[in-house]
């Protein structure tokens, strides 16, 4: 008879594999907010690849790019040699994103991923500072090699193979310690008190929005704050803006309606458009103090992505995109208090802000089962927080508002139907 076709993957791919198990299709394609199985199944995406897709799948405009480089011959690999590629990117992104927030940031290339932007954020702010400590914050998510994992606060996937901490001290996050409780007065009683022997830290390092610890939203008065100490503690400020930033918020960056300049921010999933790696590490001028070969990797010069990329800016030129984003964003807030209010067996709380908002569930293993649910009826959702407690909207921006709104009636549907 015939073979399932998952059955490839659950014989030849490593134990590790995670969305297969819970997305069990073989995808074909995808275009803007729906991805299509190898039976013709559609599905409404309120994924977009972990945040890797805010501006859909294969748009038209970074797709002809694309191939017309292609046509074009323009394909090499040039490491970090000057290409018309790579220049075009900076000059745009200079044009399009930075000289009108009136930013000036060097723009490193660490390497594809979101994980190498953090390795050189920590390993550029060490040297700067001449410190090692770092410190992050409960429940952050920065990446997988040792430096970044590290600085995650998710004991899951750092201490099974007994990884050292590399000089992190945690401490808590806006609202980890409960309303009404500004968590920074233990961060600054911690820096006055030398004398019980903690070093001061070379940097801090947050997510302005704690994607993967469970849409965690920092209040704007909370980041001002953060900053003001880094400032008079001589401390350097990282935003990873991996999974926050390119527009996931509302604005381009995260941090922008706090009004901060961070000294270092870190870029990569929607940045290189359609899902090319890419990643991007600003650094403020006076910081840029790597010398020539010290911090290398063979593909941080992605001819493609830089072209992918080059494209994607076109979405910041106008305010279009961000004011769609704000008006639907309000949308999924009142559903999501839809949802709340409705199934109060669930005992739902409704977390974030622009399309990075999520619902946590009390109910155990309830947010799971939805998702579940959810991707029976034709919609790809996936949950994040400590123990997977948090069913978390991460839609393409770019989503249609009947999308958007079918999305949202099949999650409503796959609530009643786990509230029983
Ligand atoms: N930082 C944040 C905030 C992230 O969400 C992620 C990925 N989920 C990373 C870093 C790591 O990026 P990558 O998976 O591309 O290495």
């Amino acid at each position: 008879g015939r073979t399932d076709p998952m059955d490839i993957f659950e014989t030849y791919e490593s134990n590790v594999r995670s969305y297969v198990r819970d997305f069990p299709a073989v995808f074909v394609k995808a275009k803007g907010h729906t991805l299509t199985d190898e039976n013709g199944r559609e599905y409404i995406d309120f994924f977009a690849g972990a945040g890797a897709l805010n501006y859909g799948h294969n748009d038209e405009g970074m797709k002809q790019a694309l191939i017309a480089y292609l046509q074009s011959d323009g394909v090499m690999h040039s490491l970090d040699m000057a290409t018309s590629a790579k220049g075009r990117f900076i000059q745009r992104f200079q044009d399009v994103i930075l000289k009108p927030r009136g930013m000036t940031y060097k723009m490193m290339f660490p390497g594809p991923t979101g994980t190498n932007t953090v390795e050189s954020a920590l390993k550029l702010a060490r040297k700067v500072k001449g410190r090692e400590k770092i410190v992050s914050f409960t429940n952050a998510f920065h990446g997988m090699t040792l430096g970044s994992l590290a600085v995650t606060g998710n004991q899951f996937k750092r201490d099974g193979a007994g990884l050292p901490l590399n000089n992190t001290v945690f401490m808590p996050f806006d609202g980890y310690m409960g309303e009404g409780v500004d968590t920074l007065d233990y961060f600054e009683k911690t820096l006055e008190d030398s004398g019980s022997g903690f070093d001061l830290p070379a940097a801090v390092i947050l997510e302005t929005v704690q994607g993967e610890g469970g849409i965690n939203a920092a209040s704007m008065p909370w980041l001002k704050r953060l900053r003001e100490i880094c400032t008079r503690w001589d401390i350097l400020m990282i935003v990873d803006d991996v999974q926050a930033g390119c527009g996931r918020t509302g604005t381009f960056f995260s941090f922008e309606p706090a009004g901060i300049d961070p000294d270092i921010v870190c870029l990569s999933k929607s940045l290189g458009g359609m899902g090319v790696p890419f990643a991007v590490t600003l650094v403020k001028p006076e910081y840029d103090v790597f010398g020539p070969g010290e911090h290398n990797g063979t593909f941080r010069g992605n001819n493609l992505a830089f072209v992918a990329a080059a494209e994607a800016l076109r979405f910041w030129e106008t305010e279009d995109l961000a004011d769609d984003v704000r008006e639907k964003a309000a949308v999924i807030k009142e559903r999501f208090i839809r949802l709340r209010d409705r199934f109060p067996q669930l005992d739902g709380e409704v977390r974030g802000r622009g399309f990075m908002q999520g619902i946590a569930l009390g109910a155990e293993g309830a947010a799971k089962e939805i998702c579940a649910e959810a991707f029976k009826r034709g919609l790809i959702i996936e949950t994040s927080g400590p123990s997977g407690e948090v069913v978390k909207i991460l839609a393409p921006l770019t989503i249609t508002r009947d999308g958007l709104a079918k999305g949202l009636d099949i999650l409503e549907a796959a609530f009643a139907t786990v509230a029983g």
